[in-house]
């Protein structure tokens, strides 16, 4: 970084890295799928900041998974065991959540579907995860450039996923911190409803920089879905074709089942070719619902969204 990008960075730490985000999003050739005309994978990313020290993140380890990280765990545990930093000094430490929603022709071509997912949400799932994988290695070196130490946590070697008896969990859940960082709230359907709607992925960084937080602007951990906020809608309930969401949530074990089992003939060419992954992705509950592109409550305010 040269002395007048670094200049910009110290001016305004916080723009700085959402204007990084917002270009890397808009000019990278990995953010395009290539099987439909090179058109973006993503749209303009959603961006929030956390004080990495809130005790939001204590909260976690009860409601997530006992092992689950705190920031200031996961950045510690990278500079002792992987940069060999015998007593790391952290004096501050932020996360930088980042939403990046899905593009709109792919969220009505998965909306049209009714069993599966369309070829086209499928290769967003897997493509989309390579460029959210690079789009957070690219902002741990922009601020590693900068003279700060970062993690992208879940592509860490410390990342774990735990299988549980009614699920799975992970020892970093990337819509915990979105939620932490101001960017929306949890859903009927176990999805993340932020004001571009839950067809979303996201992804979240660590770093020993002092960032403003962002506001937590929603009433609580649920606000944004209608089932909760108004006591109606669950049409993601109808949405899905396994029985996998009820009135009482999204059932884990049916949805895996369902992402393994019964979606498999789309993976095996059983609905057309060229259907790429582990699993065809499916994503039915999350799009041809009222929550798809936009937070479907009524009672939030247009200037408290702005705020976000
Ligand atoms: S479809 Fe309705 S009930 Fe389901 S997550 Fe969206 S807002 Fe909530
Ligand atoms: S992802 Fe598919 S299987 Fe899982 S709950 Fe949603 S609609 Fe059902």
């Amino acid at each position: 970084m040269n002395v007048r990008t670094k200049k910009r960075f110290d001016q305004n730490p916080c723009r700085f890295i959402v204007k990084t985000l917002k270009d890397y999003v808009k000019t990278s050739p990995k953010n395009r799928l290539e099987a439909f005309d090179g058109a973006p994978i993503f749209d303009a990313p959603l961006v929030g900041f956390a004080d990495g020290d809130d005790p939001i993140f204590m909260d976690y380890k009860k409601v997530v998974h006992e092992k689950h990280f705190t920031p200031r765990d996961v950045l510690m545990k990278h500079l002792v065991e992987t940069k060999h930093i015998a007593s790391p000094d952290l004096p501050h430490i932020s996360v930088i959540s980042f939403v990046l929603p899905i593009a709109e022709e792919t969220r009505l071509s998965n909306a049209r579907e009714t069993k599966g997912p369309s070829l086209r949400w499928n290769h967003t799932r897997w493509h989309g995860q390579d460029f959210i994988n690079e789009l957070s290695a690219h902002l741990v070196s922009v601020l590693e450039d900068a003279g700060f130490e970062a993690i992208a946590p879940e592509t860490s070697s410390f990342f774990r996923i735990f299988t549980l008896p009614d699920g799975f969990a992970s020892n970093w859940s990337q819509r915990h911190m979105a939620y932490a960082a101001g960017l929306g709230t949890f859903s009927l359907n176990e999805g993340f409803i932020t004001k571009k709607g839950l067809t979303m992925r996201c992804s979240s960084v660590v770093a020993n920089i002092r960032l403003e937080p962002s506001k937590r602007i929603f009433a609580h951990h649920l606000a944004n879905c209608s089932f909760y906020a108004e006591g109606q809608c669950g049409v993601c309930i109808k949405r899905c074709p396994y029985g996998a969401i009820s009135e009482k949530g999204h059932d884990k074990l049916k949805c895996v089942n369902a992402l393994f089992e019964k979606q498999r003939p789309w993976i095996d060419g059983a609905h057309g070719p060229g259907y790429i992954g582990q699993y065809a992705g499916c994503g039915l509950c999350q799009t041809g619902v009222p929550c798809e592109s936009r937070i479907p409550v009524r009672k939030h305010s247009a200037s408290a969204l702005k705020s976000c």
